[in-house]
């Protein structure tokens, strides 16, 4: 460990720093500054089960000097900092407003998937055409390999085998045919149709399922365990990791950034920012209104008894999601747990709303109606960040700067966030004109092609338009 190192690290006595805030259920990206400082854990299944955070390097106390600075200690943080080290021997700081890996990353469905942001493969042909869409399928792959390596020693409860996607209505079948005939005819990749009797009689007894595709990647974790496990690892490899220090102030003064938290300032040559849905439009001019932040909730249940399992036909512990754009993702834990969740309020005030817990619940009914009461042990929602064309981006948006972003995941961020961190760790060792992909080539757009008029006067209005949208999803996905 060098001396820089060492100093930063003594300010902690080898424990994680403590909360000093409560944590707060209504915060909203689109309202705050920042998510706050030093506040708790969401309330969730992995933090009440993964047992004691590991050991951090204390909130930052004052002003420092570090060659790459990286904002959010989610999972893309800290793979950014895991492969900045191992790769190209950059030790980096982290800088976290809350507690360690605080935002979605500790409240996710756990469910890492082959892909990277909502868009499907055939929507990426009629986009990028066929030479980029083949690229960005490699780029999936290659992701899964990446994130499969990285959790060889990090004990998370890997559920391995693939991923279902669930027809919720007899209408859907024809396109997931069609897909699926796509992916293993273009992208030689192995999607199997299961008919409604197989998908209930092998796999799960959702009352909604019309069929299903089957894809071979796909793997369930522990997302509280991976989230310590990358933070370990990161502290490992020479990083140092600080909660309790949100960015408030950004200033940049010939090449050197000044990014200004409570205890001091931090002065890095480069900066990378992985603040994903808790990004406000305050911390930096190039992420204006570049992101939806969208709530997303989860429960999980009471670990279910072997009637009741038997009883929903969870014959799988794979990950599984349904074909509603306002999607439902769900699996039975390792424990006999179910766990499910989907689209949550509109606003950070409305979140904490019964109505929107409860409408989950009935969700889970309606697709296994023997659980009709059961009690749920675990409630919560968090913040995804969605970008406005579906697609992530890993970028240096300025080339005259030295800072650069990975965002923007669209809720597909449990696998991708860690070859984003692998790719944005290339960019910040000065590697990014070997990545050529639309993902790592372009700014995250804004909502609409003119670019200044939309982001500056409609901005405000975007939840209106999420509002209506909502209400045309939900129309669409529930019509027979
Ligand atoms: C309920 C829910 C379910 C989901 N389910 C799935 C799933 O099953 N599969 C899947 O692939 N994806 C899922 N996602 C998405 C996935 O969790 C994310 O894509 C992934 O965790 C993103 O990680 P991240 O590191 O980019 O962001 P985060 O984990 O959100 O980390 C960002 C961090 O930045 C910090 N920060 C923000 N601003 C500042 C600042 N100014 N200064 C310092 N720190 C700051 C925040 O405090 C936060 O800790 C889900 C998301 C939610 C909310």
């Amino acid at each position: 460990m060098d001396a820089a190192t060492a100093s930063l690290r003594a300010a902690t006595d080898g424990r994680a720093t403590a909360a000093s805030n409560p944590y707060d259920p209504a915060y909203d990206p689109l309202v705050s500054a920042t998510p706050g400082q030093g506040r708790d854990y969401a309330p969730t299944y992995w933090i009440g089960t993964a047992g004691e955070p590991p050991a951090d390097d204390g909130p930052i106390r004052h002003d420092i000097d570090v060659d790459v600075a990286i904002i959010g200690s989610g999972f893309t943080g800290l793979t950014t900092a895991i492969f900045l080290a191992q790769e190209y021997g950059i030790k980096a700081t982290v800088l976290e407003a809350n507690r360690s890996a605080w935002g979605c990353s500790v409240r996710n469905g756990g469910q890492a998937q082959c892909a990277s942001g909502r868009l499907k493969r055939s929507q990426w042909i009629a986009r990028y055409g066929m030479e980029a869409a083949l690229g960005l399928h490699r780029e999936c792959l290659d992701g899964m390999e990446n994130f499969k390596a990285l959790i060889k020693d990090i004990d998370c409860d890997p559920q391995p085998g693939g991923h279902l996607y669930v027809a919720h209505r007899a209408r859907v079948m024809p396109i997931l045919e069609k897909e699926a005939r796509l992916l293993r005819d273009v992208f030689k990749y192995d999607a199997r149709i299961l008919n409604a009797d197989t998908v209930r009689r092998e796999w799960v007894g959702d009352e909604e399922a019309c069929g299903a595709m089957h894809e071979p990647e796909g793997i369930g974790i522990h997302a509280g365990k991976l989230a310590f496990g990358y933070l370990k690892k990161a502290r490992a490899l020479g990083a140092t990791v600080h909660p309790a220090s949100p960015v408030q102030g950004w200033e940049t003064r010939n090449g050197v950034h000044y990014l200004k938290t409570p205890g001091g300032t931090v002065r890095a040559r480069a900066v990378g920012i992985c603040t994903g849905g808790y990004t406000s439009n305050s911390l930096h001019p190039q992420l204006k209104n570049r992101l939806l932040p969208i709530l997303s909730n989860s429960i999980v249940t009471r670990p279910l008894t072997a009637q009741e399992i038997e009883a929903c036909g969870l014959r799988t512990h794979q990950v599984i999601t349904d074909t509603r754009v306002l999607r439902h993702y769900y699996r039975l834990m390792p424990d006999n747990r179910l766990q499910i969740g989907s689209r949550s309020a509109i606003t950070g005030n409305d979140a904490p709303q019964k109505q929107y817990e409860q409408r989950l619940i009935e969700d889970m009914w309606r697709k296994f109606p023997a659980l009709r009461g059961v009690q749920i042990d675990y409630s919560w929602w968090g913040w995804v960040d969605v970008s406005h064309d579906m697609m992530p981006r890993i970028h240096q948006p300025d080339p005259k700067e030295s800072v650069y972003y990975a965002l923007g995941y669209g809720g597909n961020g449990v696998m991708y966030s860690a070859q984003a961190g692998r790719r944005l760790a290339q960019w910040i060792a000065g590697k990014g004109s070997e990545l050529h992909l639309p993902i790592f080539t372009s700014k995250l757009p804004f909502p609409n092609v003119r670019e200044m008029v939309v982001s500056e006067a409609f901005a405000p209005f975007r939840r209106f338009g999420q509002r209506f949208l909502y209400r045309w999803y939900a129309y669409n996905d529930e019509r027979p």
